[in-house]
């Protein structure tokens, strides 16, 4: 859920030194690009699709390389493939084009969430977000937390 991903990004910033803002907008890219297709223009049969692919990750990883520099761009691949792995628990379509993916029967929104909020791993990604809560307060009292892009490794 986008909560265990945002707390995953918060944890990875904290423990890898990846650049805050690239790895969050990252965790969040490929259920931003695949559910919002899926659920509100009605592209696609499920909301894992093309932004939930290895050929995704690359090309946006690419992208960020040229605009924004190699930490920047380290940080986005880091949250993006977080995402694809903390998405493991049902299908993730990794190789599509070139594999055919099965997927469960269509589920509306609300109940789609509602499969998501009583799940067992539910409890991992509270206990994430709350960890990651705590390590985010202790960012911001020391000072240290910055929602700016790295200029690190820019023009590498
Ligand atoms: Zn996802």
């Amino acid at each position: 859920m986008l909560f265990g991903h945002l707390a995953v990004a918060a944890l990875q910033h904290r423990y890898t030194k990846a650049a805050l803002v690239p790895v969050t907008a990252a965790a969040v890219f490929p259920d931003a690009i695949d559910k919002v297709a899926h659920y509100v223009l009605g592209y696609n049969a499920t909301g894992r699709m093309w932004g939930h692919t290895l050929i995704a990750a690359a090309l946006t990883s690419l992208v960020v390389l040229l605009l924004f520099g190699r930490l920047n761009a380290a940080s986005w691949t880091l949250g993006y493939l977080s995402h694809l792995l903390l998405d493991i628990e049902g299908t993730v379509p990794w190789l599509a084009p070139f594999v055919t993916y099965e997927f469960a029967p269509h589920r509306g929104f609300l109940e789609a969430l509602w499969g998501n909020l009583t799940r067992p791993m539910i409890v991992v990604e509270i206990a994430l977000a709350v960890w990651a809560t705590i390590v985010i307060r202790q960012e911001i009292d020391a000072g240290r937390l910055s929602l700016t892009l790295s200029r690190q490794g820019q023009g590498d």
